[in-house]
């Protein structure tokens, strides 16, 4: 049942080739959030591999701007945990840590809130997609410099061809493959 599942799901993400530019294939977690039983089945089946991996004991669920917000909320509501927000510069008040990365083609910053996470606390790390791993990279860096205990990372989507796991200086799990 857990297998049909996943490969149900599968089958309903809506890919889109050239966009938002070409020679990218743009899959959209939407076309399954859209229908209820999907979205359910998203969270319980992400809430199922975070027990199975026994990273269930978090005291946050960071989740990154901006498909991270949907998923990391939910989740954080089943596992009893708080959720904070990562997100592009200039859009925290007060005091926050940022880190520049690189994508393929230009560069991004990235900011936490400085009080969000105490030194010590468990996070797991939620986003819809990891393609070359910059984001979710970037992310446990500048979680590492607040002394946060990252768990792991956990995201829908994994394009694994980019082998962007390489990319993070933690465990990265996916629910779907491409
Ligand atoms: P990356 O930092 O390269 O791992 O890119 C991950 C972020 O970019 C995620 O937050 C995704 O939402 C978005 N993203 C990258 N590639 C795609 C894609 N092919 N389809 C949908 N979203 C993507």
């Amino acid at each position: 049942l857990y297998d049909s599942t996943l490969s149900d799901l599968k089958d309903k993400i809506k890919s889109y080739p050239d966009f938002p530019k070409e020679g990218i294939i743009f899959r959209d977690i939407f076309s399954i959030l859209r229908d209820p039983a999907c979205l359910k089945s998203v969270i319980d089946l992400m809430v199922a591999k975070i027990e199975k991996l026994k990273w269930n004991d978090v005291d946050v669920i960071v989740g990154l701007e901006s498909r991270g917000f949907i998923l990391a909320p939910l989740l954080a509501v089943k596992l009893n945990a708080g959720f904070v927000p990562i997100r592009k510069k200039g859009r925290l008040p007060g005091v926050c840590k940022e880190i520049a990365y690189t994508l393929e083609y230009r560069s991004d910053v990235l900011e936490i809130q400085e009080d969000s996470i105490n030194q010590g606390q468990r996070v797991l790390v939620i986003d819809d997609l990891i393609a070359t791993g910059g984001s979710l990279g970037a992310t446990c860096k500048l979680l590492k410099g607040l002394d946060a205990k990252v768990v792991g990372c956990l995201v829908l989507l994994e394009l694994d061809q980019l082998e962007g796991s390489k990319n993070v200086d933690a465990p990265v799990e996916s629910l779907i493959t491409f």
